[in-house]
């Protein structure tokens, strides 16, 4: 049942504020990254990136100045390595809220009590690491 949730777990990161890179270096929280083309993913020193790019780079642009190690493909994705939702019940919060507007944009509000389990999908991605 977690492959359903893709679509709507993709839905719901565009649908977040964009964070910016000193946004996240104030929370002391880095960038997870994930290559499209391979799926090697990695978590990157946020510091080492807005030294780099600048603070004021939106997360989800990072991804167009990287290249993944694994494939040298530019196709990166690139999100906040949020430590974990159960602990910062803050972003756990912003992020049920951001994917119940997705799921009333999709379905028209027929969709319901998917909230949990993409949360979950969402901490389990965050913390799988490099596999
Ligand atoms: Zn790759």
């Amino acid at each position: 049942m977690a492959r359903m949730k893709r679509q709507q777990l993709h839905d719901q990161e565009v649908l977040q504020p964009k964070i910016r890179l000193g946004d996240l270096a104030a929370e002391g929280i880095n960038v997870f990254c994930w290559c499209n083309r391979c799926g090697h993913n990695a978590v990157v020193d946020t510091a080492m990136l807005a030294a780099r790019l600048g603070p004021s780079m939106p997360v989800p642009e990072v991804g167009a100045a990287m290249r993944c190690t694994g494939c040298g493909s530019q196709d990166v994705a690139t999100r906040p390595d949020w430590p974990s939702l159960g602990q910062v019940t803050r972003h756990g919060g912003e992020e049920a809220a951001a994917e119940t507007a997705a799921e009333t944009a999709d379905d028209g509000g027929a969709a319901s009590g998917g909230s949990g389990e993409a949360a979950g999908q969402a901490n389990r991605s965050a913390g799988a690491g490099v596999a």
